[in-house]
């Protein structure tokens, strides 16, 4: 098989990939038993790890042999929602226009995830000496979920690898590092009453809007206390409020008010002790004036969601390997999350690495370019030809 044959290949499986919505709220058991049957016709198995409700797979195969220090190649499956989008024809539907691919998808990140099936058969039939793995995953979307029961299954029972390549889309440069990150909710539990006469109730949304200025003035001690050689943009932890919702009438005093928020981490911050903080500050300020009216009222705050960050770290299996590969010399960092880090945090070195470009995801319309797709290819034959050198690991050094 040549390059050009390994491409016309990608594509058109990324064309059967785009057209099963995986949406993060949909099954995605459809799409892995298609992926699980295009490996067995190769003769490489896979395993799959479930979610708690059985609706939803992460799949792992190897290719090689099956011993440690492998190369995961990483993908999630799921998509974001195309609701509410201007999109100019069906995005479950890849079309091709003007060099391009577009569709649900293409580029965050079912394109990657079909560049690496595509080479499936290359790596079967060479001899390998490192193995590859695919690692896909389900609710990367929705904060970095499924692939932490894949994590599990590796660490537990399977030879641990050497490196991870997160294939999110980073128009094919080395991204070593991004920011974690923690959601969180806070449920100001108010007293009802009528409008008329406020002493008799507490309003939940005047308490919480108490939490979301402290939100912001925490926000500008952020800004105010930044390291000018932190290599963030924004070089500084962040914070997010996303969603407030509270009240039922415009004549009744609400009992219940919700906030989400959250923040994306710089490593070098304590995500925990910015929360405490904030905890802190609740008890103090909010809860006191609550309780007064009613001694069942006030503030509970949850933590939802947490992603490690991807703290950069140059000398990595994972920055070593695609240096030596891709010549490239310099890595950056981001602000987005990414599985990357829940890699790290298991002691698996990651990078993140992928054909396209990251301001086409989530968009209407969203695209990746065929030049991309090339790129990715001749990326990935080097991966194999490094693969099956009579001592890789010498190559690196
Ligand atoms: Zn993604």
């Amino acid at each position: 098989m040549t390059k050009k044959d390994t491409l016309t290949n990608a594509v058109s499986i990324l064309e059967e990939l785009i057209a099963f919505d995986t949406t993060s709220r949909e099954s995605n058991l459809e799409l892995i038993a298609h992926i699980q049957s295009y490996l067995d016709n190769l003769g490489i198995e896979s395993r799959l790890t479930h979610d708690s409700t059985g609706t939803k797979a992460n799949l792992w195969a190897t290719i090689g042999p099956d011993i440690p220090g492998g190369i995961v190649l990483s993908g999630h499956i799921d998509v974001v929602p195309v609701d509410g989008q201007d999109w100019s024809q069906n995005p479950f539907k890849m079309w091709q226009q003007d060099g391009k691919l577009l569709g649900r998808g293409v580029v965050d990140m079912k394109g990657f995830v079909a560049l690496a099936m595509a080479l499936a058969p290359v790596m079967r039939k060479r001899d390998l000496k490192i193995p590859i793995h695919f690692a896909f995953s389900y609710d990367e979307e929705v904060g970095c979920i499924g692939v932490r029961g894949l994590i599990d299954d590796v660490v537990k029972n399977l030879p641990m690898p050497r490196a991870v390549i997160v294939g999110e889309p980073t128009s094919m440069k080395i991204i070593g590092g991004h920011k974690g990150s923690r959601s969180l909710r806070s449920t100001v539990h108010g007293v009802p009453a009528h409008s008329s006469d406020p002493r008799l109730g507490a309003n939940s949304i005047m308490a919480a809007a108490r939490l979301v200025t402290h939100l912001e003035n925490l926000q500008q001690e952020l800004i105010r206390n930044a390291d000018p050689a932190c290599p963030f943009d924004p070089p500084y932890t962040t914070i997010d409020l996303g969603l407030i919702n509270g009240g039922t009438a415009g004549n009744i005093i609400p009992e219940f008010t919700t906030i989400d928020w959250g923040m994306r981490i710089i490593p070098t911050d304590d995500g925990e002790v910015i929360e405490q903080g904030v905890r802190d500050y609740i008890d103090e300020h909010i809860t006191p004036g609550l309780k007064k009216v009613a001694a069942h009222a006030g503030v509970t705050t949850e933590l939802t969601n947490t992603v490690a960050p991807l703290v950069p770290d140059s000398s990595s299996a994972a920055e070593q390997l695609i240096r030596h590969l891709t010549g490239l010399n310099e890595s950056s960092v981001v602000s987005f999350g990414t599985e990357a880090g829940l890699f790290q945090n298991a002691g698996i070195p990651a990078v993140v690495f992928g054909p396209g470009s990251i301001t086409q995801a989530h968009q209407p319309d969203e695209f990746i370019e065929l030049s991309q797709m090339q790129e990715c290819v001749d990326f990935l034959y080097k991966l194999v030809d490094w693969a099956e050198l009579d001592n890789p690991q010498e190559a690196l050094l």
